[in-house]
């Protein structure tokens, strides 16, 4: 198998609006699968599904997921069917979106209109053929999440931190509470519901088989995921400028804004932001921001 960067992703130290803080980079992974779909599709990457022919999954156009599983059918040489609820126009004729790039490796879409629900909650695989729910949210996501934990775990070890805060930013939850798990106990754990509901995320770990020992969610009631908040582009430009770094447009704006809102959390202690990758996307989001300046 030829080379894939799949963990010890580098960590950088920046400063925001005065607030030092630490930048775990899993964006530098594989651009193919970075970020946390990197560590969730790990098992899959690793292993060489022989007796599979057809991946099948299902979830948004802009997923990043998305994106991440058309990579790894291209590289295992698998067919990738998709289902989704409605193409938007806007998003197919994007030649660098999510879906574009995940039609150019080779993905079936299936538009599934009003059975989608029903089709999708009821997905049973056949011989040979490997579904993949939603985002990712399945229990093989551990083992790249395990590996994640441990190095963090060795780099507050290896800093003589005495205790830590880290944040990823949830979609499907699915990384957050995988990540949970293994933190070293004088680690804690925050996350923001960038895509449902808190009750949302409560759902999806109790689906996954977390009744307890959760990370702490700094709720979101305000942005709706996708959508466009003039300010939160502001906030993503002035830290992309401070810190050097491009983070995603869709996960990360609503996270700092949230980290900024709630800052004396985590001022008194060392923090790690995990950048989850996830910036192949923002050319469609500036674009849809350009559209509606232009408005
Ligand atoms: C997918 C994704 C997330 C959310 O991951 P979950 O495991 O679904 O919670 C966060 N940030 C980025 C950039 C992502 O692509």
């Amino acid at each position: 198998m030829f080379h894939m960067k799949l963990n010890n992703s580098p960590t950088s130290k920046v400063q925001y609006n005065g607030f030092t803080f630490y930048v775990k980079r899993d964006d530098l992974l594989d651009s193919r699968f970075n970020g946390n779909k990197a560590r969730k599709l790990y098992s899959f990457l690793t292993h060489s599904l022989d007796d599979i022919d057809t991946i099948i999954s299902y979830g948004g156009v802009q997923s990043n997921a998305m994106y991440a599983i058309s990579e790894l059918a291209k590289l295992k040489q698998k067919k990738f069917i998709y289902y989704i609820k409605q193409l938007n126009k806007t998003i197919q004729v994007n030649n660098t979106s999510n879906y574009l790039l995940s039609v150019q490796n080779g993905m079936q879409t299936l538009e599934l209109l009003n059975n989608y629900t029903m089709v999708t909650q009821n997905l049973s695989a056949k011989p040979h053929e490997l579904i993949i729910k939603q985002g990712g949210a399945e229990d093989y996501a551990k083992h790249g999440l395990q590996q994640l934990a441990n190095e963090i775990n060795d780099w507050f070890i290896s800093n003589n931190f005495k205790k830590l805060n880290v944040f990823i930013a949830s979609g499907t939850g699915t990384s957050a509470i995988y990540l949970q798990q293994y933190l070293h106990h004088n680690i804690t754990l925050y996350t923001a519901n960038c895509v449902g509901s808190p009750e949302y995320l409560f759902q999806q770990w109790n689906t996954l088989g977390f009744y307890s020992n959760y990370p702490q969610i700094l709720a979101n009631t305000k942005y709706r995921f996708a959508n466009l908040y003039p300010e939160l582009l502001i906030t993503m430009l002035n830290i992309q400028q401070q810190t050097n770094i491009e983070f995603d447009l869709l996960y990360d704006s609503v996270s700092f804004q949230l980290i900024m809102e709630n800052l004396p959390i985590f001022t008194d202690k060392p923090f790690l932001y995990i950048h989850c990758g996830g910036t192949v996307g923002n050319h469609s989001m500036l674009q849809r921001y350009a559209h509606l300046a232009k408005k």
